[in-house]
């Protein structure tokens, strides 16, 4: 592979991780390159059960009764304010969905700044009333924080880093690795939202796309789901690398096949036009307000009827299901019924959307 070639999704592709002795943007995508890198540095250098669990967090046992789920998200979103949101939103959310993915109910989170000199107290202001708008929502409180200042120049306005801490009820077990040949794959709602919306707030779209990011607290439509169902297996939220790599992840954390079907997964008419101008794939393109479930075929009619009574689920659908005949992968069934493969997100396609 040549240092940089476009893969199907519209993603520039650097070259492998093994090629490379330094950091490139890739690595924040989310995608191969983002993986190879927690694979071969992270997790060796930390190495615990939790940890190669690779879900959106980690579980440990805080007593013989107690489950706790912790995760941690930084936000470099550029720019820091876009329609539907802005970073202070985009840094609880993101934390209190990753949580609320291994079915936990999220308490608390904490927040630490990195402020560019220069910055205005007043966007400081905007992200921080945003900040306290979505705790509120998500009904977390943040409990501890940190600020450092570096010079003008060293960072973009700022910058957030959010850790949740949940408590996992007793019987709930959701994990990427429990989905089951047979199980269906339901969406909360249209896809690409959020990409694209930042994308436009940069003026790189071309054209105005009445495009608004998704980004939203989905512990609420979680609990309700948990509620509905006992057959809820896996939960995760397609942000960074798009439904596309989200599903990858989980066809090889469970071995399994997931076949979606093209036609049922819905994607917003403005949205679709901005892919196709920029050359992408909206299964590839970022969401900060949808997620993906795999729940037993038993359930599917309800589940679809609870998730739809809430606020953030209103549009949901089932896309897919998962098999057992090709293990580790993603399979995309077409509107004229031929298969093709669906890849992670390789290299990087849409930087600091988060
Ligand atoms: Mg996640």
């Amino acid at each position: 592979m040549t240092d940089e070639e476009v893969n199907l999704s519209g993603a520039v592709c650097p070259a492998p991780i093994q090629q490379r002795d330094r950091i490139v943007m890739g690595h924040g995508s989310g995608g191969k390159l983002s993986h190879d890198l927690i694979a071969r540095k992270f997790i060796p250098a930390f190495d615990n059960a939790a940890l190669r669990a690779g879900d959106d967090a980690g579980i440990v046992q805080a007593n013989i009764c107690t489950r706790l789920a912790i995760s941690t998200d930084s936000h470099v979103v550029w720019p820091l304010f876009f329609p539907g949101g802005d970073i202070g939103r985009l840094a609880v959310c993101g934390t209190v969905n990753d949580v609320a993915m291994m079915g936990a109910t999220p308490k608390y989170l904490t927040a630490g700044f990195i402020l560019e000199e220069g910055c205005a107290l007043e966007t400081l202001e905007r992200v921080l009333e945003s900040m306290k708008a979505a705790a509120a929502e998500a009904g977390v409180e943040i409990v501890a924080g940190d600020t450092k200042v570096v010079q003008k120049g060293k960072a973009d306005g700022l910058y957030i880093n959010t850790t949740g801490v949940g408590i996992i009820p007793l019987g709930v077990e959701i994990g990427g690795a429990l989905a089951a040949p047979g199980d269906a794959v339901i969406l909360s709602g249209p896809i690409g939202d959020h990409g694209i919306a930042v994308l436009g707030a940069r003026g790189e779209l071309g054209f105005d796309a009445d495009v608004r990011s998704d980004v939203a607290p989905l512990n609420h439509l979680i609990a309700a789901l948990l509620n509905a169902s006992e057959h809820i297996h896996v939960l995760r939220d397609p942000t960074r690398g798009g439904v596309a790599t989200t599903l990858n992840e989980i066809a090889r954390q469970s071995n399994v096949g997931i076949t979606l079907y093209e036609q049922a997964i819905p994607v917003r008419p403005a949205v679709r036009a901005a892919c196709e101008m920029l050359g992408f794939d909206p299964l590839y393109v970022a969401n900060e307000g949808k997620l993906i479930t795999i729940v037993g075929r038993e359930d599917v009619e309800r589940i679809l009827e609870v998730m739809r009574q809430q606020r953030y689920g209103g549009e949901s659908v089932l896309i897919g299901e998962v098999q057992s005949k090709s293990p580790g992968r993603v399979l995309l069934k077409t509107a004229i019924g031929s298969h093709r493969i669906v890849d992670v997100l390789l290299g990087e396609m849409l930087p600091r959307i988060c």
